[in-house]
């Protein structure tokens, strides 16, 4: 038993429901439904780039500033367009494939939507 109080039945809202075998069961209509679970692990994160415009998966950014490549003498120069980005969590939230370079992270805020 769980202190939260039970849900009203979805299909007739009588209040009197129970819980039975993970099921929640109205006594009025019979009807019988799952428990809906809110899973907080699903939860999109939304990642904006410099001017606060939400980026998607394929999206084409340019780079707004000079950015070292860690490990390399490179530098992906301002300006810098990269197509194709794919969002990931952590502290570089974009993964890309930038010409000459190839695959690196990149921080959303240092660039900018464009398409
Ligand atoms: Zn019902």
């Amino acid at each position: 038993m769980t202190d939260s109080p039970l849900p009203n039945c979805p299909k007739c809202s009588c209040e009197f429901t129970y819980e039975m075998d993970g099921l929640y069961v109205c006594p009025e209509c019979a009807h019988e439904w799952a428990e809906i679970v809110a899973e907080e692990d699903d939860l999109e994160v939304v990642i904006k780039d410099a001017n606060g415009v939400v980026l998607k998966d394929g999206d084409t950014v340019t780079v707004i500033k000079d950015l070292k490549v860690k490990g390399s003498s490179s530098v992906v120069k301002v300006g810098t367009k990269v197509k194709n980005i794919r969002l990931v969590a952590g502290d570089h939230d974009i993964d890309c494939k930038i010409p000459g370079i190839g695959a690196m992270g990149l921080k959303s805020e240092f660039v900018k939507k464009i398409s």
